[in-house]
């Protein structure tokens, strides 16, 4: 099975052994991380007091755009450097390492100054000479999955860090285009087994930017639990209504914590049962 896919020779799993991706405290691939926070970083007083709340329901790490991928120009596109420095001030109080969208390699050594891991969103999947400059840079890398990508090509852009040195690479299901129109895109779900029988790679699901729906994202998030992934990257805003990008999914933090809670409830229950 690992050999199906010829290119994948640093990525493909040979034997048992699996990846994990350590971070802080955070260990991507044992357990199940958690990662939340907004979509974008807005302010000092949005991003903390989100911080605070996703870290009491008890986040392994915190999210944050500083620079967007808009698919309008005219779109909110993100503090910058600011907003960095803001994701900085939030580990510093939280203790949370920062996840952080990079989409232009001149903004390498900012994002590398603050954050802790560098997301490659899914419209930079496979911006190749972007991949090969997170590669040499030192840090782990979250890969999102492309929009329009299949399991293949996206392994092949890890494959590309990893070419370049960087061993540390977290891969993330975040939904594909379908023809279904009712959700943002279509969960594919079965892309975590598979890939994790074809690398020694930690995955992770987004359902926030999969289902576009906030009601969708627990029953989602439970799924992914169940189906064996190694974690979840999702959006949480102090007060959705006023986010300035991905207003219509982002949960409220009551209901990441409630979420969280049954989050953990169902981990034990799988422990309980070896069912892990
Ligand atoms: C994001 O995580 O903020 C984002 C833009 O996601 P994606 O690249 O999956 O669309
Ligand atoms: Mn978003």
């Amino acid at each position: 099975m690992a050999n199906e896919m010829k290119n994948i020779r640093l990525v493909g799993r040979k034997g048992n052994e699996r990846t994990i991706v350590k971070v802080g405290k955070a260990r991507v691939g044992e357990g199940f991380t958690v990662i939340a926070g907004p979509c974008s970083v807005e302010s000092e007083d949005q991003l903390l007091q989100t911080a605070r709340a996703v870290k009491e329901a008890g986040a392994d790490m915190l999210r944050g755009g500083a620079f967007k991928p808009r698919t309008s120009p005219y779109a909110f596109q993100g503090l910058g450097l600011k907003g960095l420095k803001l994701l900085e001030k939030a580990r510093d109080e939280t203790g949370l390492p920062i996840v952080t969208e990079i989409v232009d390699a001149k903004h390498l050594q900012w994002v590398c100054a603050h954050a802790d891991v560098l997301q490659i969103g899914a419209r930079n999947m496979q911006n190749f000479a972007l991949l090969q400059e997170v590669g040499k840079a030192g840090k782990p890398v979250l890969l999102k999955r492309g929009m329009h990508s299949t399991i293949e090509e996206w392994l092949n852009c890890a494959e590309y860090i990893l070419a370049e040195g960087n061993p540390d690479v977290i891969l993330c299901e975040r939904g594909i285009r379908t023809f279904e129109p009712y959700t943002r895109n279509t969960l594919d779900l079965s892309a975590v087994p598979a890939v994790q029988e074809l690398t020694h790679l930690p995955v992770i699901v987004d359902p926030s930017h999969s289902t576009g729906r906030p009601s969708l994202i627990p029953p989602m998030s439970l799924a992914a639990v169940a189906g064996g992934s190694d974690g979840l990257i999702v959006e949480v805003h102090r007060n959705p209504k006023e986010a300035l990008s991905d207003a219509e999914q982002q949960l409220t933090p009551v209901q990441f914590a409630d979420m969280m809670k049954k989050i953990r409830a169902l981990e034990r229950f799988m422990a309980s049962k070896q069912m892990g």
